[in-house]
């Protein structure tokens, strides 16, 4: 390091007082429940519910008509969540969006997972979202998700995460056996098809055949109501078990698992949940399926996102036709709060540093993301970028700004692109983690602190 910088950019812990220090601590506790709570898109979904619930927010379904100051929101399919804050202004005159995604890289059970093997009984998977395979080996696991029995009853499995719960794992071959593996490329080290769960071990004393398989199906029968064909329609996802935590002799940094993009998720959920009143409308959006190209009916190209809001506009102004949408969504603006990689010292010739953001130094705003010559992004305007400078600055928002990595090291993208499209002014803006995608990222709590003040800021404009 030790280049100068063309603008100050300084490691936030330096001028934080005690005070601050004091915040930014009971912030972060605040933050790893939700991180433990929340570790899938279904659960993160259901907990920002119960938050929000609790900070006065009631389903929409219950207001016929919306005033300012009514706090409301929509849930899609129990994966994705809308919440808003009614302004004083004209909705038309425009919305303040704050949206992060909630699903997290993983493994999906597949729709026929269950066979034994060499006296052992397992689960197949598929992986979900841009992993290193061998990372996800030898680790303990645990699983949530909804399995529907065959006579319709819905069962909310959880497993592994809990006090005293068994965890189940991938294996990973002994280093005395592992020359030929040793000699592969990092991408097939492990195959996707060997990232199978190892969940049980014990035959079933009446079962000649399968007894393994069979073992286990009584005890899911027994647990779950469940048969074998339940599988086909469930949706059942392992992921880290072990807890978020801090890290550090100084306690400084958060790790633990899904924080891309929970922790934008969290900062941005807290700052509608503390927005009393405001003059344009606030919404926070948690979406699904951004780290599997934000597809389906519950990313963040689903058509819900429009229907959202002409829910809202329809409840607040009493008459509804698509051009008060699409005026809508051109006076709105749009954080796209997601996560940024922060400049890791054993690997930092992958960035530049000019142009990286480190940890500490604050949220993190990206003006366009995009891979090979910025393809793929949305380059947010310099009008917009700078109206959120001035933003932070005015607020003691400590910011950096920072790309993903060199110019064709690689590349990347967020939701941003598809709320642009929709006419919106959107500006990515999060925090950087270090481990990224891995199952234990680290993010530093001064930053998830000041993502909380920006997005609380930006709400209260
Ligand atoms: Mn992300
Ligand atoms: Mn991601």
């Amino acid at each position: 390091m030790g280049e100068e910088l063309t603008y100050e950019t300084k490691n936030g812990w330096k001028s934080a007082d005690e005070a601050q220090k004091k915040d930014i601590f009971a912030f972060s506790e605040d933050y790893i429940q939700y991180l433990n709570k929340g570790k899938t898109e279904r659960l993160a979904c259901s907990e920002a519910v119960r938050l929000a619930e609790r900070a006065g927010f009631c389903d929409i379904s219950k207001k016929d008509r919306l005033k300012a100051g009514d706090k409301v929101y929509l849930v899609n399919r129990a994966k994705s969540v809308y919440l808003a804050v009614i302004g004083e202004d004209d909705i038309q005159e425009g919305i303040r969006f704050v949206i992060a995604h909630i699903d997290s890289p993983r493994m999906d059970l597949k729709q026929n997972p269950l066979y034994e093997d060499c006296d052992m009984t397992l689960f197949k998977t598929h992986y979900y979202g841009g992993i290193k395979k061998y990372q996800w080996t030898a680790l303990p696991l645990a699983l949530a998700g909804v399995v529907y029995t065959k006579d319709g009853k819905k069962m909310d499995v959880r497993i592994g995460d809990q006090l005293g719960d068994p965890v189940f794992c991938i294996t990973d071959l002994l280093p005395h056996l592992a020359d030929a593996q040793m000699q592969k490329k990092a991408t097939q080290i492990i195959e996707g098809e060997s990232l199978n769960i190892l969940i049980g071990s014990i035959p079933d004393a009446d079962s000649e055949k399968n007894e393994f398989k069979m073992a286990i199906l009584k005890i899911l029968n027994e647990k779950y109501g469940m048969v074998e064909e339940d599988f086909v329609s469930a949706e059942l996802e392992a992921f880290p078990a072990a807890p978020a935590c801090d890290v550090g002799f100084d306690r400084s940094m958060v790790g633990g698992y899904g924080q891309d993009d929970r922790v934008c998720a969290y900062t941005a959920l807290k700052a509608i949940l503390d927005t009393k009143a405001c003059k344009k409308t606030s919404v926070c959006v948690l979406v699904d399926k951004e780290e599997i190209g934000s597809m389906g009916n519950t990313g963040m190209r689903s058509a819900f996102f429009e229907f959202a809001t002409a829910t809202l506009i329809e409840k607040t102004t009493g008459s509804y036709h698509e051009l008060m949408l699409k005026k809508t969504f051109r006076n709105s603006q749009c954080l796209s709060s997601d996560v940024s990689a922060a400049v890791d010292p054993n690997y930092a010739d992958v960035n530049e540093k000019r142009n990286a953001a480190f940890l500490g130094r604050g949220i993190v705003i990206t003006k366009y993301t995009g891979a090979r010559g910025k393809s793929g992004t949305s380059d947010a305007n310099a009008e917009f970028v700078y109206q959120i400078r001035k933003l932070f600055c005015e607020n003691n928002v400590v910011w950096q700004s920072g790309e993903l990595g060199k110019v064709d090291a690689g590349g990347g993208g967020t939701i941003a692109q598809y709320v642009a499209n929709l006419d919106v002014d959107v500006l990515d803006c999060g925090v950087a983690l270090l481990s990224m995608h891995s199952p234990f990222e680290i993010a530093s709590k001064l930053d998830v602190y000041m993502a909380y003040q920006a997005y609380y800021a930006f709400y209260a404009q």
